[in-house]
């Protein structure tokens, strides 16, 4: 991995960087790029703007890793209430919701992680729309896996997510195929043990998993900003009959904007990933890890130049 990228994943998961960062006056327009805002009413605002541009989204409430069963069920409630306003909105055909269990409780307890899991479905489901689990880093993916398998019992249509650099997840996909799962390429410092390092080896697992997914007869989400791989998706859903609307692009809010609305403009669905929460710090340290280019933007704004 670059080295910038692991010291960047390193910095987000350390205490002091992080204090230093949130109550650093960082620029609003920094944080603006990537998040929606900070409440579920910024959050509707920004994908009633999405929609309007015939794009779909997922929403994330922004918290992970949480060890506290109240932050947890705060999590939830505010899940709950996104939902009710999207449904209000008229948004719920084109707006879904992405959850992190580990914000939900699964750190501490799985069966608790399971029932909040359940009770954004539920909801999710009355409102007209269905949930994706988001993947952690690999000591979290059995569980995750289980508990989505628990969710599908009552909600088939509750997301999965697998990420190509995970030497598992060929296998994942042979066994998900047939269901509704996101494809990335993964977000975490992982060892050489269990995921692949070299960009290469990610792409092209990338390239094998995404097959797998457009042979079987599962609805795929290729969550890529890659232009290669994009590129390839596209000749390979020909390949595999695949019509527009059988599967779907996604790309995170704030990444090559003009690409998402000229994917839509050629009747693929694009699905755009909208975090939004006060809990913005591990988000956006993920994202400048992706993209080492836009760590001199941000760390200009934390010093004020
Ligand atoms: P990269 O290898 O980062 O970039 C490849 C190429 O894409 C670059 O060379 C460049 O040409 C282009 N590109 C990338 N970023 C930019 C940019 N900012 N501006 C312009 N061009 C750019 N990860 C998880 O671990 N778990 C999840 O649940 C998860 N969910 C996701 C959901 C969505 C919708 C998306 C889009 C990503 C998600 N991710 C998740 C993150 C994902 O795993 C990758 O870390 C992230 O998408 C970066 O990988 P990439 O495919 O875009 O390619």
């Amino acid at each position: 991995m670059n080295p910038l990228r692991s010291l960047i994943l390193a910095a987000a998961g350390n205490d002091a960087v992080r204090r230093l960062v949130s109550t650093a006056p960082v620029s609003r327009d920094v944080v603006r790029r990537f998040v929606a805002g900070e409440n579920t009413e910024d959050a509707v605002a920004v994908a009633a703007a999405l929609a309007g541009d015939g794009l779909a989204v997922t929403l994330d409430y922004l918290g992970e890793h949480t060890t506290d069963r109240e932050l947890a069920d705060r999590t939830v409630l505010a899940y709950l209430e996104l939902l009710d306003r999207l449904h209000e909105a008229g948004l719920a055909a084109s707006a879904e919701v992405s959850v992190k269990l580990s914000a939900v409780g699964q750190a501490f307890d799985q069966g608790l992680a399971l029932a909040n899991a359940s009770r954004i479905c539920a909801a999710a489901e009355q409102c007209g729309t269905t949930v994706t689990l988001d993947m952690e880093d690999h000591t979290t993916t059995d569980s995750t896996l289980g508990v989505l398998a628990e969710l599908r019992r009552t909600w088939p249509s509750v997301g999965a997510v697998l990420q190509a650099y995970l030497r598992r997840t060929l296998g994942d996909c042979r066994d998900l195929a047939g269901t509704r799962v996101r494809l990335c390429k993964g977000a975490y410092a992982e060892p050489e043990s269990v995921a692949h390092t070299e960009a290469d080896e990610v792409d092209l697992n990338y390239v094998r998993c995404a097959n797998v997914l457009l042979a079987g007869d599962g609805y795929p989400m290729f969550a890529t900003h890659d232009p290669r791989l994009v590129a390839i998706i596209g000749e390979r859903a020909k390949w595999y009959d695949r019509k527009p609307g059988s599967y779907e692009y996604q790309m995170l809010y704030g990444v090559r904007p003009d690409e998402q609305r000229r994917l839509a403009e050629t009747g693929e669905t694009m699905r755009v990933y909208v975090p939004y929460g006060g809990q913005w710090y591990g988000y956006l340290m993920r994202r400048l890890a992706e993209r080492p280019a836009n760590t001199t933007f941000f760390l200009r704004s934390l010093v004020g130049t």
